[in-house]
């Protein structure tokens, strides 16, 4: 059985819970960002509109950065007010107006679940964070947390990034903070600190503590409104603290919350000790053949061939220039071979290599790829056909592709 984790790792005492809460509220009364969600989960009466709100939020904050969400937040709202709205959008619409804010599976499945709340569950939005997350696809654990603590004042907690990093420095929390004993541990503390009476201010506080102050390089902690309940702070300014038994102290290598014996306290990194990660895990290395075709539309503008990605996978049904996986180690020459074969087989026309134009290369990180597009160019006499059982594809003028549901990597491309 696993051990049990010492109590310098917890939060046992009522009164200091107490005092936490009372001055993260008081300093998240005062110092919160104005952040248009935030606005409507607080004015909105309409319970049901306010989960909505709520919920797309927190999609979107996803993996994105607030200040590059808030734009698509209110173009989103602006457009689908509703979750009746947005449940008779279509895919296309949804896939548009979340061209460049990454990870597009998060809008296909916002959509496919309002419009299932629309049609199986009468428009009702689930009331709990245990509903959220069994009934609406793409809401896990934290985003149900965050619906049913902000919208429907439910005493649950979160546990998201900054969630993590927060709680393990307040505790001294050294193992590896993606490991699910760890993330376990960090779930029965986010539910025993959330405020009863103010559950969704309470969270957010705490996120945004993680956000502002507890951050990850160099956090603030003379400004910190909770460093007195914090470990990792005291351990900093006093070292090893008499009134708080040391790690030492849980028995190297035994609790399952301290830093692996091999990885002791680093006095040179203060608080920023907490929270360690396990190695990460190598992203993949793809490299990718992309060839712009441009023609001479009708006015005389060029016009450039965009073809549909497949319905699932990475960045599905996203738009993008015609592009064909490349054999790793190939020489420029046999690029440009391939790439030639490739069209070749996708026009049934000839394409002489010769004709290729070269442009540069275009790297794109995402989270578990890293890809790097090959670009080359074809200008065009005429048009060409394109057998019509392969992908859908369009010719579009500059402005058009930039208004159409492509990729960012497409963009740099
Ligand atoms: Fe984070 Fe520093 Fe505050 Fe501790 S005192 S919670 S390390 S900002």
């Amino acid at each position: 059985a696993p051990a049990s984790p010492p109590a310098q790792h917890l939060f046992s005492d009522p009164a200091e819970i107490e005092a936490l809460r009372a001055n993260l509220l008081a300093w998240y009364d005062k110092c919160k960002r104005d952040l248009p969600w935030r606005t409507l989960a607080a004015t909105e009466p309409d319970a049901d509109r306010r989960g909505y709100a709520v919920w797309v939020s927190e999609i979107m904050l996803q993996q994105t950065q607030v200040a590059t969400v808030i734009d698509y937040y209110n173009r989103w709202m602006q457009k689908w007010p509703t979750l009746k709205a947005l449940a008779q959008a279509s895919l296309e619409e949804v896939n548009e107006l979340w061209a460049g804010l990454g990870y597009y599976s998060r809008g296909k499945r916002l959509q496919e679940a309002a419009r299932k709340v629309v049609s199986e569950l009468a428009g009702r939005m689930p009331r709990t964070a245990e509903d959220l997350q069994k009934l609406l696809a793409g809401v896990g654990r934290y985003t149900a947390g965050a619906i049913a603590s902000i919208s429907y004042g439910q005493a649950t907690g979160v546990v998201d990034g900054n969630v993590i990093r927060v709680l393990c420095r307040l505790r001294c929390i050294g193992a590896d903070s993606s490991s699910p004993a760890v993330i376990d541990q960090l779930w029965d503390m986010a539910n025993a600190l959330v405020d009863r009476s103010r559950p969704g201010d309470f969270n957010q506080a705490l996120m945004e503590l993680g956000a502002t102050v507890c951050v990850p390089k160099a956090p603030l902690c003379r400004e910190c409104p909770v460093k007195q309940h914090c470990r990792a702070w005291r351990r900093k300014l006093f070292g090893k603290p008499n009134s708080v038994p040391d790690v030492e102290d849980c028995g190297a290598g035994v609790c399952p919350l301290c830093p692996p014996a091999t990885e002791p306290w680093d006095s040179s990194l203060g608080v920023t000790n907490f929270p360690r990660k396990g190695a990460k895990k190598q992203p993949r290395v793809v490299r990718t053949a992309t060839c712009v075709l441009e023609r001479r539309g009708c006015h005389g503008a060029p016009e450039y061939l965009i073809v549909q990605r497949p319905s699932s996978g990475l960045l599905a049904g996203l738009w993008e220039f015609p592009s064909f996986p490349l054999a790793q180690g190939l020489q420029e020459k046999q690029q440009r071979e391939a790439l030639a074969d490739h069209l070749q087989a996708w026009t049934g026309q000839s394409v002489a290599a010769g004709g290729l134009r070269f442009i540069g290369e275009v790297v794109h990180i995402f989270s578990h790829i890293h890809q790097t597009y090959v670009v080359y160019s074809l200008p065009l006499d005429g048009g060409i056909t394109l057998d019509p059982a392969s992908s859908p594809s369009r010719w579009v003028t500059e402005e058009e592709f930039h208004a159409s549901a492509v990729s960012t990597a497409m963009k740099k491309v």
